[in-house]
């Protein structure tokens, strides 16, 4: 293809030389858009591959400047700066969008050189184009590819990262769900455990009361397997009838999410019903929905046993408080109306409490007393008071005493120790006025020895009479028959009187008075002078005495006159039980020593086989003036009880109604020291 250079016109601008021009053609052989332009930028030259690359005619272009190519600041701003740059420094490289006159747009890589014509005196800027649109196009769609290639792989990358995170995160949470899915398991092991180690039964039921669950429990208490019970209705259990009004209280309250308690009586698999305590309670499900209900059972059959037992209890003691304060009133009363003075002393001699007649007694207010030392109350009873706090023992004591009133009284004193629960020692006293009661025994001696010389008077009188009658038989005789009998009639005559003075010397030994003192006594010769005296009269009666004297029996110590009276007596008794003969059977033993004292007792026996004496009038008969003669005094056993006990003995009867009765007198044997006392006196 041949180019043809175009000089541009005088009149459309600057003159291209033709210098310039050689070389032009030149570069218009290499084919490339070129644009020659004076350094104002005014167009002198546009070949034809510059009218085929930008669309504009080479006559259309000439003389236009540059800049104005295309109406787009950018081009004109970029195409200045340009030309500057080659003018300033001679060459300019860079692209160029260019506007086509068709309106399309391509760019353009441009390399712009000046040159100058030394001839000429003149510069030009030749500039190449070159159309690299294709290749801008194929970078573009590249650079669109590698970024949206980049943004994809970023996108990726997010995706990868959002799905590490969501993958993670799914890790973690399904570590969680693990660890509490192994927490929740542990805990329903925990409570399966639990249910299975209760002593109450469990049973969890459906909404239709079907039973779910069954623990072991309620195997062990109710007899039903597991098996037997799952699916089947839980109210089967209830044994009474009148339960199912309890049912549907349970079923109201358990539907309105409470608690229900109450009490059943279940039936056992054997048929055996017994009381059950019942808890349930509302299950709920995941969505707090209400699933069923889970009751805890236990047989209270103990308890309600216990329960009544206790409420028994409760009523027994209720009773016996009401008892105990009745006999505390009735104490009280009791205590307070004695005759009898009380008082309670404490460790340290100190009165702590009085009743009524002890405050009586000396003659005080009764609030008076507790708290004085009882010395400073009654100095007589001080130190019987100590003999027994420092011994534990029972003390007694007879003092006199001066009231205040002036009068002299006679009390037996009574010091009766009491322990406490924290063994500190405390005294009951007791005073006892016997004043009155010495006296009357002393009347009761006196008319005692009244009946008992009345009826040994009669004894003698019938004693004497029957020898006097054989005297006047003798004297009648004597005087009648002559002397021819005489001797022997006197003989009798002296036999009567001998009769008759060794009764009256007998009577003499037996009541040779007293004078009260204390002796030693041998029993067995008590019982033999007794015996003695009322020989004809126990003869007279058909009674055959029996003796059974003990060997070396010890002595006592006391009243002979006093012990002879009470063998009398008893002997008198047993001839007046035995009208129409019988045995009299007189003993003397040594019984076993006493826990008190080291010596041991005395026994004289005195049994007969009269009648006897009822069991209920054994005891009676000892009271004053207790007879069942025509002519008794009753007072024969009550003044030989007290001689007894006057001596520090006792005296008492065993009978059986129809077995004769026998009297026991109980004796302490003198103990060596009192003995020497009694013989050191007697010299
Ligand atoms: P008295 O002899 O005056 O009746 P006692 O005091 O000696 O008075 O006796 C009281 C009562 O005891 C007697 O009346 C009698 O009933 C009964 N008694 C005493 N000794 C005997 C005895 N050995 N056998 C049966 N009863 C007896």
């Amino acid at each position: 293809m041949t180019h043809v250079l175009h000089q541009v016109s005088a009149s459309e601008g600057c003159r291209v030389p033709d210098q310039l021009y050689t070389h032009l053609h030149l570069i218009e052989a290499i084919g490339q858009p070129l644009v020659v332009t004076d350094c104002s930028g005014i167009i002198v030259y546009w070949n034809a591959a510059a009218e085929t690359a930008f669309g504009w005619r080479r006559e259309e272009m000439l003389g236009r400047v540059v800049t104005s190519l295309s109406d787009h600041t950018g081009w004109r701003r970029r195409v200045s700066r340009a030309l500057d740059v080659v003018v300033r420094e001679g060459q300019w490289r860079g692209e160029l969008l260019v506007e086509r006159s068709d309106g399309a747009e391509a760019t353009v890589l441009v390399d712009a050189r000046r040159w100058r014509i030394e001839q000429e005196d003149a510069e030009f800027i030749i500039g190449v184009a070159v159309d690299i649109s294709a290749q801008k196009r194929v970078e573009a769609r590249l650079r669109h590819r590698v970024a949206v290639q980049r943004q994809r792989t970023i996108n990726l990358q997010q995706r990868l990262k959002q799905q590490l995170t969501d993958v993670r995160l799914a890790n973690h949470m399904l570590s969680r769900e693990i660890a509490e899915r192994i927490s929740a398991e542990q805990k329903l092991r925990f409570h399966a455990t639990l249910l299975a180690a209760v002593s109450q039964a469990v049973i969890a039921t459906n909404l239709s009361s079907e039973i779910i669950y069954w623990s072991r429990s309620a195997e062990r208490i109710l007899g039903w397997s597991e098996t037997d019970m799952i699916g089947r209705c839980v109210f089967d259990l209830v044994a009474e009838p009148h339960d199912h009004a309890l049912i549907a209280e349970m079923r109201a309250t358990v539907a309105a999410g409470r608690t229900w308690e109450g009490e059943f009586t279940l039936l056992r698999r054997d048929g055996t019903t017994f009381p059950a305590s019942v808890t349930v309670a509302t299950i709920y499900d995941e969505q707090q929905q209400r699933s069923g209900s889970i009751g805890v059972i236990s047989d209270i059959t103990e308890r309600k046993r216990d329960r009544k037992a206790l409420a028994d209890a409760n009523v027994r003691l209720q009773q016996m408080n009401a008892d105990l304060q009745l006999s505390r009133d009735l104490l009280y009363t009791i205590v307070n109306n004695l005759d009898d003075a009380l008082a309670l002393i404490d460790g340290h001699g100190v009165i702590q409490a009085t009743n009524r007649q002890f405050a009586r007694f000396f003659e005080m207010l009764p609030d008076a007393l507790p708290g004085k030392p009882c010395h400073e109350v009654c100095p007589a009873i001080a130190p019987i008071v100590s003999r027994t706090l420092v011994s534990g023992l029972k003390a007694s004591g007879r003092v006199q005493v001066q009231l205040s009133s002036g009068a002299a009284v006679i009390l037996d004193i009574h010091s009766i120790p009491l322990s406490d629960a924290d063994e500190s020692r405390r005294v009951v006293l007791r005073l006892v006025d016997i004043t009155e009661h010495l006296q009357l025994e002393a009347i009761m001696r006196q008319n005692e020895r009244l009946a008992t010389t009345s009826r040994l008077a009669a004894i003698v009188a019938h004693e004497i009479n029957t020898p006097l009658q054989s005297i006047q038989n003798c004297l009648y005789l004597l005087r009648s028959k002559g002397a021819a009998q005489s001797a022997e009639f006197l003989d009798l005559l002296s036999d009567e009187i001998c009769r008759v003075s060794g009764l009256l010397r007998r009577l003499l030994d037996l009541h040779r008075p007293g004078d009260g003192s204390i002796e030693l006594i041998d029993c067995n010769a008590v019982i033999e002078r007794v015996l003695l005296l009322l020989g004809s009269t126990l003869a007279g009666n058909g009674i055959r005495v029996e003796r059974s004297l003990a060997q070396s029996l010890p002595q006592v110590s006391g009243q002979r006159d006093a012990l002879i009276q009470v063998v009398l007596n008893l002997v008198l008794n047993a001839v007046d039980a035995m009208p129409y003969g019988g045995v009299l059977h007189v003993m003397t033993r040594v019984a076993e020593t006493s826990e008190r004292s080291s010596m041991p007792w005395v026994q004289i026996i005195i049994a007969d086989t009269g009648p006897g004496i009822a069991s209920d009038l054994q005891e009676r008969i000892f009271d004053p003036f207790f007879t069942t003669k025509p002519h008794g005094s009753g007072l024969g056993l009550t003044v030989s009880r007290q001689l007894v006990e006057q001596h520090g003995g006792s005296l008492w009867v065993e009978s059986v109604s129809g077995g004769g009765a026998t009297f026991i007198v109980r004796l302490p044997a003198t103990d060596a020291a009192e003995r020497l006392r009694l013989i050191a006196d007697s010299e």
